[in-house]
């Protein structure tokens, strides 16, 4: 069974992207265009990892991280922004990783690997 990742961004050429490219890395990828609609899919999809916006219309995606995590603890998030976007050291929050949005996926997919297969990152 392939590992589920939500994807939560508000921008749908982002969303697009991402799917596209984690579905083609063999991940089952869904996607919500809010943080709303992000903490209704939780519960019945049950992912192996979200990857959060952080800047969103209406909650923000460092909100929704918290309440993912008081849904379950265990499961994974990395939160995204845009260059210059947040100054702050995520590395204290409550996130598993942190990734400077880029139309190169190349630094998210390491992380999504660490998170995931932990044996197998390189
Ligand atoms: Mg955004």
């Amino acid at each position: 069974m392939s590992q589920k990742i939500l994807v939560v961004d508000d921008e749908e050429s982002i969303r697009l992207l991402y799917q596209e490219e984690l579905e083609d890395e063999g991940y089952h990828v869904k996607t919500a265009a809010s943080a709303e609609e992000a903490l209704e899919i939780v519960p019945d999809f049950h992912p192996d990892l979200v990857i959060m916006d952080i800047k969103m219309p209406g909650m923000s995606g460092v909100e929704a991280l918290i309440k993912i995590k008081e849904m379950d603890r265990n499961i994974p998030v990395i939160l995204c922004s845009a260059y210059g976007e947040y100054k702050q050291d995520f590395s204290t929050w409550a996130s598993d990783a942190y990734v400077v949005k880029s139309a190169n996926l190349n630094e998210l997919k390491k992380h999504i690997r660490t998170i995931l297969d932990p044996e197998t990152a390189s």
